[in-house]
């Protein structure tokens, strides 16, 4: 695998959606669904390396062979609880995969990663592991989560977020150098608080109506 590998999914789609999602006054059920449509879209490209295998079908016209994914190994770890925002849209296009959930917040004071809760499959060693979090701001709680998914003997690990500040792909990259990340736009910078300028403002919140 190529070594610090980043990849903007700048699709027209995806910007024209996130530019809503960027938007003070959208309101949360809009910013729900624009997300879920554009971790549909993300899914597409961040899966195009998928295997396939030939299996033999039967149509209303005719009997022949098609191709079907060779497996059903892909595993989503939501980093929560924002994760959970790609998590959706990502399920809606293999809804077959494996899903864990990571909790870990960001220590306000010095924006250190806290793991508060843990649930991977046993078998996420043998999968393909795909960590979702719409903001890679810091880089802590990604950096953080790869370490704990690693631990486990997970080998192939990709990271995708909606949004980057070149200082996360910076800190992912120089403790994960293996891991591929997936955005759809890499901002400014970040503020003295954490906050991704011009971002879209605290997406658990923006999410799910807590603010
Ligand atoms: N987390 C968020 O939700 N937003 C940011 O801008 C940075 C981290």
């Amino acid at each position: 695998m190529a070594a610090k590998t980043r990849i903007v999914i700048d699709h027209p789609l995806i910007q024209h959606k996130l530019t809503h999602m960027r938007q003070r006054e959208t309101p949360a059920a809009d910013f729900r669904r624009l997300l879920r449509e554009i971790a549909m879209l993300m899914a597409y490209e961040v899966l195009r390396d998928q295997k396939l295998r030939t299996v033999t079908i039967e149509t209303p016209v005719a009997k022949t062979e098609a191709p079907v994914l060779a497996s059903k190994n892909v595993c989503l770890v939501s980093i929560l609880r924002a994760g959970n925002g790609l998590l959706d849209g990502m399920l809606d296009v293999v809804p077959e995969a494996r899903v864990g959930h990571l909790g870990i917040y960001r220590d306000p004071a010095t924006l250190a990663a806290v793991e508060y809760y843990c649930k991977l499959p046993d078998d996420i060693a043998e999968r393909e592991v795909l960590v979702l979090d719409p903001m890679l701001a810091t880089g802590h709680s990604a950096v953080a989560a790869i370490a704990r998914i690693k631990a486990l003997g997970a080998r192939t690990i990709r990271y995708v977020c909606l949004l980057a500040a070149p200082e996360g792909l910076d800190a992912l990259h120089a403790s994960h150098p293996e891991v591929t990340i997936y955005t759809s736009a890499v901002d400014s910078h970040l503020n003295e608080h954490g906050y991704i300028v011009p971002g879209l403002g605290d997406a658990g919140d923006r999410l799910f109506g807590t603010r």
